[in-house]
């Protein structure tokens, strides 16, 4: 299943690691106000210190023009890192360059350094040769544990693993193993949950996975456009016109494994306040539009997910932003969490809603990749990946 070297199958004691992760973390002026992603790596940075590496940190942090940017310096990353490992890593002024690789010398084994912002440089997005060799030649060795990069071919992602040995992070490594057994192997029923805003989104997961899946539960803003297809009247609910072939060709395809919402919550706005009510899908009223799943869909999908083995979501159910319309996407989170079944959500607001559901800790693997893991799930190669060594 996982046929990716991992940092287990490759000697590191002594050795000048380049280490690639997410730290794109949300700042509010020069503050992150949520450091999941740079906990996240953790495990990898400490197993690689321990065993006396010398590890160069590598990430990018927001759209910085392919130039230096104050704003979006790894600075504060750094200085959170830092205390988290309760070990000082030093920021390097570059990525790249005569100061950075003297920066780099001097690194002792057990001691961690960070380099500026990747995207600094233009060339890290264009996955520049030179460019690449020049972070390659930092290191001896490449970990690349930052999954939710792996689906662009930069130079830090792919580019780099040309010039040295290439294996996976933890991170990476448990992304592939849970992402990857779905898709593969998975342990059935398999049944698979899909939601959000747009069909458009999604449609190339809802393609592959329906060839995968024993059932695949349709909620949220993409089921209107479905609804639609079948004929029915979906008032000022949001629906893509241009998706209606590709919503009748899923039905097609999917038969009966495919479950549509008979009932919805509508409002008469689309706004936090709005006045609500309960219909049946055919008979939405006119000027009032869909913002969650009813009462009878989620019993219908609660019955559908008892007995499954595996369980992937992605999609909340409704706007569970309002929390007028967020009860279908949380009766869904708790019938998910309680089953016994190796449950993977994925998806920044899917993973926003099992949050605030307060059930994330009862979730076996919430894939924080968003992208990569889309991308993953629609079957293709992810150019970040394919780099690393095969076991
Ligand atoms: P994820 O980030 O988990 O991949 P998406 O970004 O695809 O999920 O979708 C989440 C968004 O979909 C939320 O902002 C939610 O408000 C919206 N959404 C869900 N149901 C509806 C609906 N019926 N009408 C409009 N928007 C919806
Ligand atoms: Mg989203």
């Amino acid at each position: 299943m996982m046929n990716k070297k991992t940092v287990r199958d490759i000697e590191v004691r002594g050795k000048r690691v380049l280490l690639r992760v997410d730290f794109n973390v949300p700042l509010e002026g020069g503050t992150i106000t949520d450091d999941t992603r740079i906990r996240a790596a953790l495990p990898t940075i400490r197993y690689l210190l321990d065993r006396e590496a010398r590890v160069i940190i590598a990430s990018h942090l927001g759209r910085p023009k392919g130039k230096p940017e104050p704003a979006f310096s790894l600075r504060p990353v750094a200085e959170r890192l830092s205390q988290l490992l309760g070990q000082a890593v030093p920021l390097a002024p570059d990525s790249i360059g005569p100061e950075v690789k003297a920066m780099v010398e001097r690194l002792k084994p057990g001691e961690a350094l960070m380099l500026e912002n990747l995207r600094f440089h233009a060339e890290e997005e264009k996955n520049d040769p030179s460019y690449a060799k020049e972070l390659a030649s930092l290191a001896d060795v490449f970990v690349n544990d930052a999954f939710g990069a792996a689906h662009r071919a930069h130079a830090s992602t792919e580019g780099v693993a040309h010039y040295l040995p290439a294996v996976a992070g933890f991170l990476m490594e448990r992304e592939l193993l849970f992402l990857g057994k779905a898709l593969m192997q998975p342990d059935r029923p398999f049944v698979a949950i899909l939601g959000g805003a747009k069909i458009s989104d999604k449609i190339g997961v809802i393609t592959n996975l329906l060839g995968k899946v024993d059932k695949l539960l349709i909620g949220g803003g993409m089921a209107n456009t479905f609804l639609k297809a079948k004929g029915l009247h979906v008032g000022d609910s949001l629906v893509e016109d241009g998706s209606l072939e590709d919503a009748r060709r899923v039905m097609q395809e999917g038969g009966a494994k495919l479950r549509l919402p008979v009932d919805a919550v509508v409002a008469d706005a689309f706004s936090a306040n709005a006045a609500a009510r309960v219909v049946k899908v055919e008979a939405i009223p006119e000027g009032w539009r869909v913002l969650d799943i009813g009462p009878e869909t989620v019993e219908i999908f609660r019955q559908e997910l008892r007995g499954a083995k595996t369980v992937f979501w992605n999609g909340p159910m409704g706007v569970f932003e309002f929390p007028r319309f967020a009860e279908g996407t949380i009766a869904i989170a708790r019938a998910v969490a309680e089953l016994e079944a190796t449950t993977i959500v994925g998806g920044g607001d899917s993973v926003a809603a099992v949050e605030q559901a307060g059930v994330a800790d009862r979730i076996t693997h919430i894939s924080t990749g968003g992208g990569a893991s889309l991308e993953f799930l629609e079957g293709r190669v992810l150019p970040g990946v394919a780099a690393l060594a095969d076991k």
